[in-house]
């Protein structure tokens, strides 16, 4: 990325070789990178944000050690990993805690460090779990899955498991299906045996949903989200909605929260500022929660979860590296069902 911009910001260019330097990092020859929205914002620029350019995008990715500094312990050439897109200082009483996501040095590949679209990376070891192999009749975790994996299904986790808390017969609500994050949590939220209502603007989308677990799906365009939630509750409303929109949705988010409601977000795409009336918030008795990618406990977690057989990402489509840029076009058309992947040879 040359600066910040659109599309024709991005080429496919030589960078200097990096190398490990220091004692617990992991020096990691890519085979694959997938692509998040997050690039995109990114590559437009984000407030607050100042990269040094060239600066190489890709916040997901998966490959094979090349060399490991004296110290690390987790990791050996040969290894075929997989890689946590949130780097911290490891150090500071949140990272001490296991919370690395709260921590002030908190940053993504891609976005605050140079990222995985490129052929070689340096990373702490801690960032790095070994693929899975599931069980049979499951087949290997491809290069491209375990690329597309880590970003969503980590932000997906923390949000449902580790702060709302979901339950087996909960009801959890999940707006825009088609998005990477939303259609994680609903394979996690099916996975905790909650029932799940999501939406879409797109008919095929919704479908792609049912076939994935979706117990109910309503089209956000064409329907009135309130009304048909509350006839396929009984009026009671939901036990969790999953934010990431913000103010196009967010008065409905909290129409539909039922009493004792959690409502968990990770982002507001159409704007950041909402309201609460509070007294409907102490007398229904809701919670409202931020949430953040995730830690690395969460992290192994997941792995493991893969590991079992659970949670395969669909993959949408493939680019070799040197077509990186049309994979960006695909992402940005919005029709894809599943991760946007770039290949690396
Ligand atoms: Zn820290």
């Amino acid at each position: 990325m040359r600066g910040h911009g659109d599309r024709s910001q991005l080429e496919v260019t030589e960078v200097p070789t990096p190398r490990v330097s220091k004692p617990g990092d992991v020096l990691v020859r890519l085979k694959a990178a997938a692509l998040n929205h997050l690039d995109l914002w990114t590559l437009r620029g984000l407030p607050g944000l100042s990269l040094t350019f060239p600066h190489i995008l890709g916040g997901d990715g998966a490959g094979v050690v090349e060399a490991v500094g004296d110290a690390v312990t987790r990791a050996k050439p040969g290894d075929r990993v997989m890689i946590n897109p949130g780097v911290s200082c490891y150090r500071c009483e949140y990272c001490l805690a296991g919370e690395h996501s709260l921590c002030e040095r908190y940053g993504l590949l891609g976005e605050h460090v140079p990222g995985t679209l490129c052929e070689l990376i340096v990373l702490p070891e801690q960032n790095l779990e070994r693929i899975p192999t599931p069980p049979a009749p499951h087949t290997e975790i491809s290069w491209t899955e375990a690329a597309a994996y880590s970003l969503v299904t980590l932000t997906a986790w923390r949000m449902l498991v580790t702060r709302a808390k979901v339950r087996p017969g909960e009801t959890v609500f999940i707006w825009g299906v088609g998005g990477g994050v939303s259609s994680t949590a609903l394979a996690i939220a099916k996975l905790a045996g909650a029932r799940v209502v999501v939406t879409s603007s797109s008919n095929e989308k919704l479908a792609v949903a049912r076939r994935l677990g979706a117990d109910e799906t309503i089209n956000h365009d064409r329907q009135d989200v309130v009304k048909v939630v509350r006839a396929l509750t009984e009026r009671r409303g939901v036990d969790v909605v999953v934010e990431n929109v913000g103010e196009a949705t967010w008065d409905r988010s909290l129409r539909i929260l039922g009493r004792g409601g959690r409502l968990v977000s990770c982002g507001a795409t159409t704007g950041p500022k909402v309201s609460v009336d509070v007294r409907r918030l102490f007398w229904f008795q809701w919670s409202i929660m931020g949430s953040t990618m995730g830690s690395a406990e969460e992290y192994r977690q997941i792995v493991e979860l893969l590991g079992q057989g659970h949670l395969r990402p669909t993959v949408d489509s493939t680019y070799p590296l040197d077509q990186g840029v049309d994979a960006f076009h695909r992402l940005e058309q919005g029709q894809q069902i599943g991760k946007v992947v770039v290949e690396i040879e």
